[in-house]
């Protein structure tokens, strides 16, 4: 499997707690590596057109509520299958359906406040790492 890049987002509950570190250190022990890493505070209409295949559902108004409250930190991941590999590290979006040691498990407090976003497909992976990142800040 070919190397892929991905990208995680530590939503405003995470960054609030301080859990940078402890969430980059569970991508860093499967072998997922910080390509490019930023703290950025999102503007109502840049969380409205990133999650904006969301815009019908009932709890999108409460998403970008949430997103925008506090700064968050996007990270292009990249290694070996990144974009799954990810997806498992974060566990169920419902931390109550997730799985033990995941990242969702470990420090979300419910299914709205969920600490992490990953990218959910190698379509997703290329919009979602081209919105934050520029090709010359991947390194
Ligand atoms: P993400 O896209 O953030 O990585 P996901 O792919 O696991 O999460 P999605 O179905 O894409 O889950 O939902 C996007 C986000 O919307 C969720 O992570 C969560 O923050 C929020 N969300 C999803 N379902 C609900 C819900 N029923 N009530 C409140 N918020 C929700
Ligand atoms: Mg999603």
């Amino acid at each position: 499997m070919a190397k892929e890049y991905t990208l995680s987002i530590i939503k405003p509950d995470g960054v609030e707690r301080n859990l940078v570190g402890k969430i980059v250190t569970l991508f860093e022990a499967q072998g997922l590596s910080v390509a490019g890493i930023k703290k950025v505070q999102l503007a109502r209409k840049v969380a409205e057109e990133f999650y904006g295949e969301h815009r019908e559902r009932s709890f999108f108004g409460e998403l970008v509520d949430f997103m925008v409250r506090s700064p968050v930190v996007v990270i292009a991941l990249h290694g070996e299958n990144a974009i799954q590999k990810n997806r498992d590290i974060m566990g169920a979006t419902n931390p109550a359906q997730a799985a033990e040691g995941t990242v969702r498990k470990l420090f979300a407090k419910s299914i709205g406040e969920n600490t992490v976003h990953g990218s959910d497909s190698a379509k997703a992976s290329e919009r979602e790492v081209g919105f934050f990142f520029a090709a010359s800040e991947l390194l």
